[in-house]
């Protein structure tokens, strides 16, 4: 018999209901539980494919080639368990089953409502990876804030389902926030009552709170929350600021998330979590030995939020190196010959970042250019992975006006173009090449040895690819395909062979790098970043 635990979030978004969900489910693993965690977004679109980086942050792909909410990235980071498809559910998605499903003549003519119809297609969803047989312990955080018009049909279905699951089979937390008012010295409560008397209103009692905070909840404040919300004074639970998203999990332990988790569950809790490698990392995180300075050219630099997962995988690739990375954004239209080496000359390493669209090309060709001609090391993920093949078709190859037909559909030279199953496709939702594909990496290659294996695993989310046409050419002025797609021969990896570290690829490394799995591409483009520096301080 499966447990659902439900995560809501009250007073304010950007909580962090992902990371205390995530850091409830490591601990609960961490005691050899099987959890996974899903997240049901309010929204409507049907996944987040089709969102502008700046509404929700980065698009995070899974095995299965689902696009989805960044959470999920953070639910794989913790866990090391992939996630899939099922792991994602919105609004959207919801009403496009339930509709289809009339169109079907499902429902024999009665009048098709959000109760029960749309509420029985969450539930259903709710309990699909409980009923795969392959959890016991589902976690699912639930979009918006309570309160919310769109998130009603959510919380009912909550509702609904804590009734027929029973108060030992699920639970709910509701995260929410105990502000500092600095004039008055103190924490205020009233926020929380407030936000567990709508959840009331709509027929939920909450069984734990996790209270984000600035300052520490003193046994006043907790007492005040377990009386006016009807929790039990060891489930008001404080979560502090931390100073990373890794300390969240051992932040959970010492306030007891997971034994309260557990006896309300009526699960045993005989066995300690074991984080032994979860605190050899944040050790290695926390006590770093060397610092690499690295900058990331993209267009959507003002908000990180939009390179989540490389932001991660560099800290993991980091820790596993014992060294800090100082990431440096660089909005990729700010750069242009005349500047580019004031701006790149102090790096260890740049890295070209993934995106869609023209803005921003030149800038991200002249970085290339010039990491290429300087031996800095460089990665180039995706569209970094395209640009570098630009960049070296026009400035080696000699190709002028050399592009992707995705920048300039008429240019003499397209090194990139749309790949063959992508021509024709006119819906732009869920319609890239997405999720992973095996790639064969060239034996003596860099790839090879860096991935230390000779076939691999990678995600991707694009619609362009390399022009094969190209490839004598290139292969022959020194830039290597060094992995390729064994089923289709398109080049996913393409490497210098005459440069410290100038590796690119066409699929999204970042997605598969995790606190126990560092992803092995930016574990080595680290310690080039390393070698850098050392080269730098040598002749300084
Ligand atoms: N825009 C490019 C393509 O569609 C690259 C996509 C990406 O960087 N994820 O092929």
């Amino acid at each position: 018999m499966t447990k659902y635990i439900f995560v809501t979030g009250g007073v304010t978004s950007s909580l962090g209901k992902g990371i205390i969900s995530a850091s409830l489910a490591k601990l609960l693993q961490a005691r050899g539980y099987k959890v996974t965690i899903q997240k049901f977004d309010p929204y409507i679109n049907i996944d987040p494919g089709t969102l502008n980086p700046y509404e929700h942050g980065e698009c995070y792909v899974t095995e299965d080639g689902a696009e989805t909410d960044l959470d999920l990235g953070h639910y794989e980071r913790f866990l090391n368990v992939p996630t899939s498809q099922a792991n994602n559910v919105t609004t959207g998605r919801i009403y496009q089953e339930v509709i289809r499903q009339e169109r079907a003549g499902a429902y024999l003519g009665k009048t098709v409502q959000v109760v029960p119809h749309i509420t029985d297609e969450i539930k259903r969803r709710m309990k699909l990876l409980g009923d795969s047989g392959k959890y016991e312990i589902v976690i699912t955080e639930l979009g918006g804030t309570v309160g919310d018009i769109e998130s009603l049909p959510f919380i009912e279905a909550v509702r609904q389902l804590r009734w027929e699951l029973g108060t030992h089979d699920s639970l709910v937390i509701h995260l929410t926030l105990v502000p500092f008012l600095a004039a008055a010295g103190e924490l205020k409560t009233k926020p929380t009552q407030h936000s567990v008397k709508t959840l009331l209103e709509y027929g939920i009692q909450p069984d734990i709170l996790v209270c984000r905070t600035e300052h520490h909840l003193n046994g006043e404040i907790r007492k005040k929350l377990a009386l006016f919300c009807n929790v039990n004074i060891n489930a008001v639970i404080e979560s502090i600021d931390a100073p990373s998203i890794y300390d969240v999990p051992l932040l959970m332990q010492k306030e007891q998330l997971d034994k309260i988790v557990l006896s309300k569950l009526k699960l045993s809790s005989k066995n300690e979590p074991d984080l032994a490698d979860w605190k050899v990392f944040l050790d290695k995180l926390k006590h770093p030995l060397h610092e690499v300075e690295i900058g990331l050219v993209g267009k959507y630099v003002e908000l990180p939020d939009a390179y989540k997962s490389i932001i991660e995988a560099f800290i993991h690739g980091g820790a596993s190196n014992e060294c800090k990375v100082n990431l440096r954004f660089i909005p990729a239209e700010a750069l242009n010959p005349s500047n580019v080496a004031s701006k790149l000359k102090k790096l260890h390493g740049v890295l070209v970042a993934p995106g869609f669209g023209p803005r921003g090309l030149e800038g991200k060709l002249e970085a290339i250019r010039y990491v290429r001609e300087n031996n800095i090391p460089f990665f180039g993920i995706c569209l970094g992975m395209q640009c570098a093949v630009v960049e070296f078709g026009r400035n080696v190859l000699g190709l002028e006006g050399a592009s992707s037909t995705e920048m300039e559909e008429d240019t003499p030279h397209p090194v990139i173009h749309l790949m063959e199953e992508q021509k024709g496709i006119e819906n732009t939702g869920g319609t890239m090449r997405l999720g992973a594909y095996d790639c064969d990496l060239l034996p003596g290659t860099k790839a090879a040895a860096i991935y230390g294996k000779s076939r691999i695993q990678e995600r991707h989310r694009h619609r362009y690819e390399f022009n094969n046409k190209y490839l004598k050419k290139f292969e022959k002025a020194g830039m290597r395909a060094s992995g390729i797609n064994p089923d289709n021969n398109l080049v996913e990896i393409f490497e210098l062979t005459s440069h410290p570290f100038f590796i690119a690829g066409q699929f999204h490394p970042e997605l598969k790098s995790t606190v126990a799995n560092p992803h092995p591409l930016f574990v080595s483009f680290v310690a080039a970043a390393m070698k850098r520096a050392d080269v730098v301080k040598k002749a300084s």
